[in-house]
């Protein structure tokens, strides 16, 4: 139909950036000039990610003091409990408040480990997701969201003690969920008649992930549990050495993504930008939002 092709009005989206802290200077500039070009486009929020067991702790909280310092926008913070005790965890929850940060997306973390090896809670830590939540709502009034896994965590038993898992952290305080990517549509749609059918009515922002490195990416989906269907691998057949095409391919599967959930009645898209700005750019203007000035005081 030519309906889904014609965007919802501006006020009704939002959308939101995630984007990860830099290692190198080189990086920094790069993450900068995405957040520079993205931040006219009026995010609703833009999350920082928490690198494995607290390993980015400063930089995590470095990149997101300097979004409060230098522009508009909203950061939510990332923060995991794994291998941390209460108190170390308390300390950075304070620091973001200290910081101006009143966003934060709780989770609970991978073990060291990586995929296969069992979360066990630090002995002086938080016990998962839920506990961490209650705790950041006590500390201070943060807006707190969570994850949510339309093909189920890895670690869950079933869809339903995943779903348990979902209600767990809303019951502690969240406000909001953001998905783990996915690539088929059907897979969020089913998740969200399950969601719905359990009473859970917080925002559950779909999380996509402009594929331009797709060797990259399915390897990645292997480690969280998310599907790769076969009809992308054959999208992105033969183009390993080719970028420029795979960049072309990339704006093209991910605005038929997003155009297929906006004509089911999504208003809402959290971008995995891979702290590049090109393609989430193209796919938000695609979606009708424009620059707007950014105002900057007198
Ligand atoms: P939880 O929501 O706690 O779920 C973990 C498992 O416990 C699930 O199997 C769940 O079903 C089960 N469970 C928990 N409570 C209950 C309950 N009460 N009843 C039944 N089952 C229960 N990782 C990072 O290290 N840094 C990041 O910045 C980061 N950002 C992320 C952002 C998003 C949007 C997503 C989707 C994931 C992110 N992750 C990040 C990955 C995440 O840390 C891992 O997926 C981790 O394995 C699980 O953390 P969680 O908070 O999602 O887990």
């Amino acid at each position: 139909s030519e309906q889904h092709k014609r965007p919802p009005a501006r006020a009704a989206l939002e959308v939101s950036f995630e984007f990860f802290p830099p290692k190198t200077a080189e990086m920094e500039l790069g993450l900068w000039s995405a957040i520079n070009r993205l931040a006219p486009l009026n995010p609703n929020f833009v999350s920082v990610t928490y690198g494995a067991g607290g390993s980015t702790r400063e930089r995590t909280h470095n990149t997101v003091a300097r979004i409060v310092n230098e522009t508009h926008l909203r950061p939510a913070a990332h923060l995991t409990c794994v291998s941390a005790a209460k108190a170390e965890v308390d300390d950075v929850i304070r620091g973001y408040w200290e910081a101006g940060v009143r966003h934060i997306v709780a989770l609970r973390g991978d073990p060291a480990g990586g995929l296969g090896s069992k979360f066990e809670a630090h002995p002086g830590g938080y016990s998962g997701a839920a506990a961490l939540v209650r705790g950041i709502r006590n500390i201070g009034d943060f807006e707190v969201s969570v994850s949510a896994y339309p093909e189920k965590h890895p670690e869950s038993a079933s869809f339903e003690a995943d779903l348990d898992g979902l209600k767990a952290k809303i019951d502690a305080g969240a406000t909001r969920a953001i998905t783990q990517f996915f690539f088929d549509n059907e897979l969020y749609l089913r998740y969200m008649d399950r969601v719905r059918g359990a009473g859970i009515d917080i925002p559950v922002m779909p999380g996509i992930v402009p594929v331009e490195n797709f060797k990259q990416t399915a390897a990645f989906a292997k480690k969280t549990g998310a599907s790769v269907p076969q009809w992308l691998a054959d999208r992105y057949e033969g183009l390993d050495q080719d970028p420029a095409t795979r960049k072309l391919v990339a704006a093209t599967v991910a605005s038929e993504q997003v155009f297929g959930l906006l004509e089911r009645g999504v208003r809402e898209f959290h971008f995995y930008t891979m702290n590049k700005s090109e393609l989430v750019f193209a796919i938000c203007h695609l979606l009708g939002l424009r620059p707007k000035p950014v105002q900057v005081a007198a």
